[in-house]
């Protein structure tokens, strides 16, 4: 859309949620930049304003909602497209805020750029979701909820292709989207369809393209990331071992990974000295085997724990970084007595995680666990929030201590925070030196 330096539309773009999200706003900016749009603040007057949404849980939902009223309250003229999980769970609620041009659902990505400028410029061509479709992905048993406004996901295996560009130090590569899991409390299966992936020469092209930008790290990223190949028939080892050789990216992490995904055969080869870091983030969700079960998690806390046993073995040696493990919990799941809790406390003394990222439970209309007895108080939710943080606080302590003394490479970044820089070791420990700017976006050794 090129027009005279005074006409340039100029859009802006608002994200929430996870990586995956990120990695799709930004592939989206990229084509809009293309096509000669202006990418300003979201504060600032645009033409056209993105919300990529998010509906991981109730109050990402209603944020996502308020920042669209808002972006019309800055300029009622402009045109405002929603994106994103919460825009394909709750579409109606969407297309009635004003301002309002069109709501994207999961399986109409590739067209967001398209036909936004589309309607930017006056032709408002609608493509009806329904028709995106072949015939065999429109049927499908139990994955529907009537909580859920506007078409299924149904993506008859097509996957948008995602990186997040922009940053200097680490970019976001989307290989693979959707679930086939559906935990008892989780949306994301209906927000982003079956677990499908982008195939492996494609992500192999995407990483190149982002090591031209003189990236050296890549974050691995997908909502059931391990379960790469569903659609291509390709082993999420294949895509490790395909993207290793790819020249100029020095470092890779897998955001997040399912225990029973992550195989031996995956650790060994990491281990075997490749650029795969020694960090991992993988879900649990909660220590007690009961409550595992009733949620519909496909492991137990003994595979769990017997898990990072093996990889500490393949990776650890004396003198050597210790393994980063983050782990998920989510704290008032339905059921959860304050003995089940206890059993999740003492299961994570156990097996001593790095860091625990911590979740209150949100009741999700539409998911089985949402009419599950035994539903907790958002008291004792933020009750046990705050046990496990403050147990995260002094095991990250202990981790960090842990690795006192042992030499590192740090890939430091080129924000310059009051005169300091910081930086990730492989094993995800965070370094502050003194800025320099000849360290930006390099690659250092240091003794932590
Ligand atoms: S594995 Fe479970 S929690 Fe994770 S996205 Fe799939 S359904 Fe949701």
């Amino acid at each position: 859309m090129r027009m005279g330096a005074d006409n340039v539309k100029k859009i802006a773009f608002l994200t929430l949620g996870c990586k995956l999200n990120y990695a799709e706003t930004s592939t989206y900016e990229r084509g809009f930049k293309e096509a000669g749009l202006e990418v300003v603040p979201w504060t600032a007057k645009a033409d056209v304003y993105l919300v990529n949404t998010c509906s991981v849980t109730a109050t990402s939902d209603a944020k996502s909602r308020n920042l669209v009223r808002k972006v019309h309250r800055v300029n009622p003229d402009a045109v405002v497209i929603v994106t994103g999980c919460s825009a394909q769970l709750r579409r109606t609620d969407y297309e009635s805020i004003p301002g309002v041009a069109r709501v994207f659902g999961c399986n109409e990505k590739s067209l967001v750029v398209p036909e936004t400028l589309g309607i930017l410029a006056g032709r408002p061509d609608k493509v009806a979701p329904e028709n995106t479709l072949p015939p065999s992905a429109r049927k499908r048993e139990g994955s529907r909820s009537d909580d859920f406004q506007g078409p299924p996901c149904l993506d008859g295996g097509m996957v948008f292709p995602a990186w997040s560009s922009g940053e200097r130090t680490r970019s976001f590569l989307k290989v693979q989207d959707g679930c086939n899991n559906y935990c008892k409390y989780c949306t994301v299966p209906y927000a982003r369809g079956e677990s499908r992936n982008v195939p492996v020469a494609e992500c192999v092209a995407n990483a190149r393209r982002i090591a031209a930008l003189g990236v050296k790290e890549i974050v691995l990223t997908g909502v059931n990331t391990g379960d790469f190949g569903r659609t291509t028939g390709e082993s999420f080892l294949d895509l490790l071992k395909a993207l290793n050789d790819v020249d100029g990216i020095e470092r890779y992490r897998i955001s997040s990974i399912e225990p029973n995904l992550l195989t031996e055969e995956i650790v060994d080869w990491i281990a075997s000295g490749t650029k795969f870091q020694p960090h991992f983030h993988i879900p649990l969700q909660t220590g007690s085997d009961e409550l595992l079960q009733a949620m519909g998690r496909h492991y137990t806390t003994d595979f769990f724990a017997s898990k990072l046993d093996y990889i500490r073995k393949a990776m650890e040696a004396p003198g050597k970084p210790l393994v980063f493990f983050g782990i998920d919990v989510m704290v008032g799941l339905p059921g959860e007595t304050e003995e089940l809790f206890a059993q999740t406390v003492s299961f994570l003394e156990r097996v001593r995680p790095s860091f625990i990222h911590v979740f209150p439970y949100s009741r999700r209309p539409g998911t089985p666990a949402a009419n599950m007895p035994g539903q907790q108080s958002e008291a004792v939710k933020k009750e046990r929030v705050a046990v496990l943080e403050g147990l995260c606080e002094r095991l990250h302590a202990e981790f960090v201590q842990a690795n006192r003394g042992i030499r590192e490479k740090v890939l430091f970044e080129s924000t310059d925070r009051q005169g300091f820089m910081e930086g990730y070791t492989g094993n995800y420990i965070r370094i502050r030196r003194p800025w320099e700017a000849s360290l930006c976006g390099k690659i250092v050794d240091v003794t932590i």
